[in-house]
């Protein structure tokens, strides 16, 4: 990694507090909008490149992005991520009520919107089930701490949610609380939710998380006896000040 603060881009969606569109009229033209067709395309190319990474299979995985103060896009059930196209993605509100698009939305809508409303910070989440990263959610186990610099920097301590019913309201409060305080949550028997100010650095802790996980798969093999080494003293301390000017940054 590069020496000082971390940049990311920010091409977060930011709407006016107080000015959802309501009519139906309106909300058609909200939906249609350029700024929101854009999201729409954005949720298109995360989800090729979730689905090329193997980070879902079948339909699984969802994206959301908040577009407002009772607005979210997200995905449509049923279909592959890997092969989506903007016409396919649907609006709901924040109690998961489909209010534009086409197709029916991803049964999964309240364990995003459970974790939006826990964490404002939270303007976008994605969900999907990376088989390294889910092997360690089926074992209940979270990643070692201090492993690598990334790992500290961009994710911090991995949380762990308790298994719930998939797409069931005690999921998203099972979600929520544990995404309150992570960016990166491992859902016990199921996969991994990750948030995020904008849907692309969300889908970058995905990134990150199966990376963590399968380096210390590779590190276990290399030495599987005893401790694995790990980043100490001020030198995780500076990881440490870095990773909260990046959680604080959404
Ligand atoms: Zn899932």
């Amino acid at each position: 990694m590069r020496d000082g603060a971390p940049s990311t881009p920010d091409p977060q969606y930011r709407w006016t507090p107080g000015a959802d569109p309501s009519t139906p009229a309106e909300i058609d033209r909200f939906f249609h909008s350029p700024a929101i067709e854009r999201l729409k395309e954005l949720m298109c190319d995360i989800g090729r490149r979730l689905w090329q990474r193997e980070f879902v299979d079948g339909n699984g995985g969802n994206l959301t992005i908040r577009v407002g103060d009772d607005l979210a896009l997200c995905t449509p059930t049923g279909n592959s991520k890997g092969f989506m196209t903007p016409d396919m993605m649907c609006l709901v509100d924040l109690q998961g009520r489909q209010v534009a698009g086409a197709r029916v939305r991803t049964s999964e809508i309240l364990t995003h919107l459970g974790v939006m409303k826990r964490q404002p910070d939270a303007k976008a989440c994605c969900h999907a089930h990376p088989p390294t990263a889910t092997g360690f959610a089926v074992a209940g186990v979270a990643p070692e701490r201090f492993l690598t610099p990334e790992a500290e920097v961009f994710l911090g301590e991995v949380g762990l949610a308790e298994y719930r019913s998939p797409g069931s309201a005690a999921n998203g409060r099972s979600v929520g609380s544990a995404a309150a305080r992570h960016l990166c949550v491992l859902m016990r028997n199921h996969g991994v939710m990750t948030r995020g100010k904008h849907l692309e650095i969300a889908y970058w802790r995905m990134e990150n998380v199966e990376a963590l996980c399968r380096t210390w798969l590779a590190a276990r093999a290399a030495l599987p006896q005893g401790d694995l080494p790990r980043i100490t003293g001020d030198e995780a301390r500076r990881l440490q000040e870095l990773y909260e000017r990046v959680s604080a940054d959404g």
